[in-house]
């Protein structure tokens, strides 16, 4: 359980963390928890030869408003300050509630939303958050910088649409102010551990009727993944339509089977806890 050894750089600044990665390339890795890359590095399935640590770069840390009336929130935001934001909780509680079911205190408050995401694992509670959200991310690099969306973002399992000299600088997410509802159903082994499956349900019902429905899913494939068969069933619909909607809730997906649960068994969870997530929205 001892990393090969490395080069360690600090960087102060984005551009200080642009300009090292762009100087060792692939053979350089972003640190900023720490929370997933060191356990891969303790395992030797990670091997970088220098590591960008990122920890003390405050323009990349908290939550502000953004012109276009979304929030922005840094991307080494750990996850306790996304959780007790005012911002958050007033705007986007849905990401205040994924976000508490991230692991236990100690990851809540080394791990970071950035790193969370950039590191690409569809088994995280946090990427299926953001594409149900319909979130955006500000990345830069060497060029400048540039926004991808959610649905671009997540490639292959443990894989980006991040160029290898660009960094995550923030993660935008709209303000979810009117009738949305939410809630996150996340099936776990035991207490505090990762997710089996995870179903995010949002909701906007105006005069009864489900104006607009969003399901996001974890850990259902290599990448987080909306059921959008759920999401097309449900729109124009009541709050009784949710039941048979949710038989749709696998379609189109590709769960794993590990030691933890089969494929058919995750098709099963997806399908219950959409259910359960979709009517809770739904209030
Ligand atoms: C015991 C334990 C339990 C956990 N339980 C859960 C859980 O239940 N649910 C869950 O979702 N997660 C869980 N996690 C993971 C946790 O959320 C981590 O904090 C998160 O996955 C990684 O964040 P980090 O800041 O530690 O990133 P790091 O480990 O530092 O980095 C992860 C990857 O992202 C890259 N990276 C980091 N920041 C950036 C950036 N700004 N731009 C570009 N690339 C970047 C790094 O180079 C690295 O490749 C758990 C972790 C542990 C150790």
């Amino acid at each position: 359980m001892i990393p090969a050894s490395f080069e360690y750089v600090r960087a102060g600044t984005i551009e200080e963390a642009v300009a090292a990665l762009r100087e060792h390339g692939d053979e350089a890795k972003l640190l900023a928890g720490g929370h997933s890359l060191l356990p891969l590095m303790k395992l030797r399935l990670a091997t970088p030869e220098v590591l960008v640590d990122i920890g003390r770069v405050d323009a990349m840390k908290g939550v502000c408003e953004t012109d276009d009336g979304r929030l922005a929130i840094g991307s080494m935001t750990t996850h306790q300050d996304v959780m007790d934001d005012p911002l958050v909780r007033e705007h986007c509680g849905v990401l205040a509630e994924v976000t508490a079911m991230v692991g236990d205190a100690q990851v809540r408050h080394r791990g970071t939303l950035g790193g969370a995401l950039a590191h690409g694992d569809a088994a995280s509670d946090l990427p299926a958050a953001i594409l149900a959200l319909d979130g955006t991310f500000t990345v830069e690099g060497p060029d400048g910088r540039r926004e991808i969306a959610a649905r671009d973002f997540f490639v292959d399992y443990l894989t980006t649409a991040l160029q290898d000299d660009e960094v995550v600088v923030e993660v935008r997410v709209p303000k979810l102010d009117g009738d949305w509802g939410w809630r996150y159903e996340k099936f776990s082994r035991v207490s505090q551990a990762w997710a089996i499956v995870g179903a995010l349900g949002l909701v906007k019902r105006t005069n009864g009727t489900i104006e607009e429905a969003r399901v996001g899913l974890t850990h259902m494939g290599a990448v987080p993944v909306r059921a959008s068969a759920v999401e097309d069933a449900l729109a124009g619909n009541g709050p009784d339509a949710i039941a048979d909607a949710a038989q749709h809730a696998a379609d189109g997906t590709d769960a794993p089977s590990d030691l933890n649960a089969t494929s058919a068994f995750r098709q099963h969870l997806a399908r219950v806890l959409t259910r359960r997530a979709l009517e809770a929205a739904a209030g």
